[in-house]
């Protein structure tokens, strides 16, 4: 049997959606880049598919997609990342389980080939939450998780990119939600941080209740855009909250905050209610996003259609 929703409309048994990254995004993109990252997001967007349709965990499929997200040099995390300062990579990630609120995070890992997978790592083998720098280090070498050379994440657009920056700009952080058959949410989100980064600077991603959040009770979140600003509205908890305590739908409690706490320009987020709702809400020019459910449901986008 199908399950319903209280308003009676039948809801699906999975959701899933995923970001890239949200920022200004120009237009001008040659048609071919345009390509390039459709690709790769709805190559991301089957993976998570499969998984949730093969009766999947949430927590797998946010895990394997932003993995796949990491690998891939088109986006802000991992493979790709952006350059600090100094001209090094320096990653952060965070998960979480909605069905205990079990989370875990890493913030500063410079080796870690996938971030989001010591953040799972943190959250299912050790008593603590978020760890970071040297000791996320250690934590990972006692995993035995594979590491990489720091020039690994090294490509020629970020590093251009890099020599060309005086302030900081951030553009190509990769996240995933997902409600599984089980009816369980869960949340993912890992990126290199803002171009330029000084001082250990770490952003909302690996923040949880900032830029990443789920809860069976309302909803999962992860969010992309100006760090320093999720942070200060406690972006991904707002949303819970309004869902949970003002029992608001989806899309308007996302709207809420992205439209009435943050600025123009700040960014975005996406986020799966228990119900299997989906939003995608940016206040920036574009966010590379994906979405599919049960349903049939399944597209990719990048700019206000
Ligand atoms: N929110 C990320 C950070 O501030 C950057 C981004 O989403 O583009 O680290």
């Amino acid at each position: 049997m199908v399950p319903k929703s209280a308003r009676g409309v039948p809801r699906p048994l999975w959701a899933l959606a995923l970001h890239g990254g949200a920022g200004h995004i120009s237009k001008d993109m040659k048609p071919t880049r345009a390509d390039a990252y459709r690709t790769s997001l709805q190559r991301a967007l089957e993976l998570g598919r499969t998984i949730l349709a093969k009766r999947g965990t949430s927590l797998d499929a946010v895990e394997a997609v932003v993995r796949a997200l990491e690998d891939d040099k088109l986006f802000n995390a991992g493979k790709g990342a952006v350059y600090t300062h100094s001209g090094k990579h320096e990653l952060d990630a965070a998960i979480m389980n909605g069905a205990t609120l079990e989370c875990g995070a890493v913030a500063g890992v410079r080796t870690v080939r996938n971030p989001i997978s010591l953040a799972r790592l943190v959250m299912e083998k050790s008593t603590h939450v978020f760890l970071a720098g040297p000791g996320a280090h250690s934590f990972a070498r006692s995993q035995g998780v594979p590491v990489v050379d720091n020039r690994w994440f090294d490509t020629r657009r970020r590093r251009n990119k890099w020599q060309r920056t005086l302030l900081a700009e951030e553009l190509g952080t990769v996240g995933c939600v997902a409600l599984d058959t089980h009816g369980h949410l869960a949340a993912a989100t890992s990126t290199g941080g803002v171009t330029n980064k000084r001082w250990g600077r770490v952003g909302d991603s690996p923040i949880i209740g900032a830029g990443t959040y789920a809860n069976d009770r309302n909803c999962a979140v992860s969010c992309t855009g100006r760090g320093e600003q999720f942070i200060r509205n406690t972006v991904a908890r707002d949303v819970a909250a309004l869902v949970e305590y003002r029992a608001m739908p989806l899309a308007d409690a996302a709207h809420g905050v992205i439209d009435g706490k943050l600025q123009p320009g700040d960014g975005g987020l996406i986020a799966v209610s228990k119900s299997g709702e989906i939003a995608l809400v940016f206040n920036s020019a574009g966010m590379y996003r994906g979405a599919a459910d049960s349903s049939g449901r399944f597209e990719t986008a990048i700019w206000e259609t």
